[in-house]
């Protein structure tokens, strides 16, 4: 037996699990933080925000707007939450404290266990006298200090309390529990990332949007059309392409009297990763139509090329009343436009729709008028086309996807224009059109050249022939902008 007495026991322990639970809450907590707003640290050094007309403080905005937003559906919630518990019991409880008062606030450090604090401490009103205000309280052995196990234990618990309501803290707070610090700060953290978490989720239900789909940029851009009013919800998404996201969309109000947005709207998303577009360099890079811009072009500025030459595509296709989506509107690389379907189903494509030999018939001299007109009225080569791009609704034919089309003098216009003769063809020889012209004879009626070749091999070489004495002819005579207006007549492949 030690003279001293038994030696003094009250480190408060600690379980590996304890330190490993709040290291990894940290982590995530820290990750999460870092991915919430990586953009706002990209406009400070991103290497393409030096541009001309990138205005910067415009993300800042919209994050900031976008926080707004998120704090007033988090308040929304919180007080439906509120209504749900209190029913109409006389006595009420309120949430008011939980609010989100500011975005930036949540500093961490204000967030660790203060021990001064004790505004929601439900012990001080009963026994004030054993809340420590300064580091420690009584006589002799009955001395107490800030570090008494019994009483943090307690404090903790009811702090507990301050977590977001939604978070469960199990029964802990009507028993006299007593949590040790470890245990409450780890328990903190995951009662916020617990709170971010579900906010995420909560987000995701009412704009689908937040899918790893697109970037935080974008998902910003998407924001501030509906918050404009001009969207009224994005649904859902349509379609993941290579190179595109589509989602639907609500329409909504118009900021000017003149303009109406559609019911019902189509938003393709231009992915922005870049190397995904590598492959379409040959379609834009000798579109005279750009060329002058291109070199200059960073490659995120070419991807909003791509929709923007969408977008004037489409304009051309309405102006000549080919069935097409309209547009309603562009920002960067994000297109809305009018949605081709009903109740937010898209019409099917046509290689996915079963049709009646009768629309089957329709259906094909319908497309031969439409790539006539494309040729000759918007000065047009679909360089796409296909049953997967063209949808059936309404009794008829749309054409959609028109990003990569070109115009006919095109460096490889021709040679565009002869695969999509040769895609129509087959699709409708195999569909049983007994009027369906072979590619080489619908190459000649889109186009109005004579090419009489009556093999492809040959056929293909007199393209590329006429297309090559076109580039020197272009070559001969300067620009190419002076030849054929960029809204004018088709060009003449004169011998
Ligand atoms: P991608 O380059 O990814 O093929 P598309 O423009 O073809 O891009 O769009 C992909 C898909 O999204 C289409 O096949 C179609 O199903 C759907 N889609 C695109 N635009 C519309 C629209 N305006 N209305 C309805 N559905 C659309
Ligand atoms: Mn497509």
């Amino acid at each position: 037996q030690c003279p001293w007495g038994a030696p003094n026991t009250t480190s408060i322990s600690c379980s590996l699990a304890d330190v490993m639970s709040e290291q990894l809450a940290k982590e995530l907590q820290l990750e999460e933080e870092n991915a919430a707003f990586p953009e706002v640290v990209a406009v400070a050094e991103g290497p393409f925000i030096t541009g001309e007309n990138v205005d910067t403080s415009s993300d800042l905005m919209l994050a900031q707007m976008l926080q707004m937003e998120f704090d007033r559906e988090y308040d929304a919630q919180l007080r439906r939450e509120e209504k749900k518990i209190n029913g109409d019991s006389k006595v009420s409880i309120s949430f008011e404290n939980y609010r989100k008062v500011h975005p930036y606030d949540s500093d961490s450090s204000e967030d660790e266990v203060d021990w001064q604090d004790t505004r929601h401490d439900p012990y001080r009103a009963d026994k004030p006298t054993t809340t420590p205000r300064r580091g420690f309280i009584g006589k002799g052995k009955d001395i107490t200090t800030k570090h008494d196990e019994v009483v943090c234990g307690r404090k903790n618990t009811a702090r507990m309390e301050n977590f977001a309501p939604e978070f469960q803290v199990g029964d802990g707070i009507g028993m006299d529990l007593k949590l040790s610090n470890q245990v409450f700060n780890a328990l903190k953290q995951h009662a916020y990332s617990e709170e971010r978490r579900s906010a995420r989720l909560h987000e995701k239900k009412e704009h689908s949007t937040a899918e790893k789909a697109v970037d935080p940029k974008t998902r910003l851009l998407l924001y501030k059309m509906v918050n404009a009013g001009m969207l009224e919800t994005i649904t859902g998404c349509i379609s993941t392409g290579k190179e595109s996201v589509v989602f639907h969309a609500y329409g909504g109000k118009s900021a000017t009297e003149d303009k109406v947005i559609p019911p019902e709207c189509a938003i393709k998303v231009f992915k922005t990763t870049l190397n995904e577009f590598k492959n379409r360099d040959k379609y834009i890079k000798d579109d005279y139509r750009f060329k002058d811009r291109f070199s200059k072009l960073n490659p995120r500025k070419i991807i909003r090329m791509w929709a923007e030459k969408e977008m004037h595509n489409l304009t051309r296709m309405q102006n000549a009343g080919i069935p097409c989506p309209q547009v309603v509107i562009l920002k960067k690389h994000v297109l809305v436009m009018s949605f081709i379907g009903q109740d937010q189903v898209p019409a099917p494509k046509l290689k996915d729709v079963t049709l009646s030999s009768e629309d089957m018939k329709k259906a094909y001299c319908q497309i031969l008028n439409m790539m006539q007109q494309l040729y000759k009225e918007c000065n047009l080569v679909h360089a796409d086309l296909s049953e997967y791009n063209m949808l059936w609704h309404d009794g008829k034919v749309w054409l959609i996807d028109v990003s990569q089309s070109v115009e006919p003098t095109h460096p490889h216009g021709l040679e565009f224009l002869f695969r999509d003769c040769k895609n129509v063809s087959q699709f409708f020889q195999k569909g049983g059109v007994a009027e369906a012209l072979n590619e080489r004879e619908l190459f000649n009626a889109v186009s109005g050249l004579n090419i009489t070749a009556d093999n492809e091999v040959d056929f293909q070489a007199e393209i590329e022939a006429l297309e090559k004495m076109n580039e020197d002819h272009v070559q001969n005579h300067g620009k190419k902008l002076s030849m054929f207006s960029s809204d004018g007549d088709p060009p003449i492949y004169d011998e």
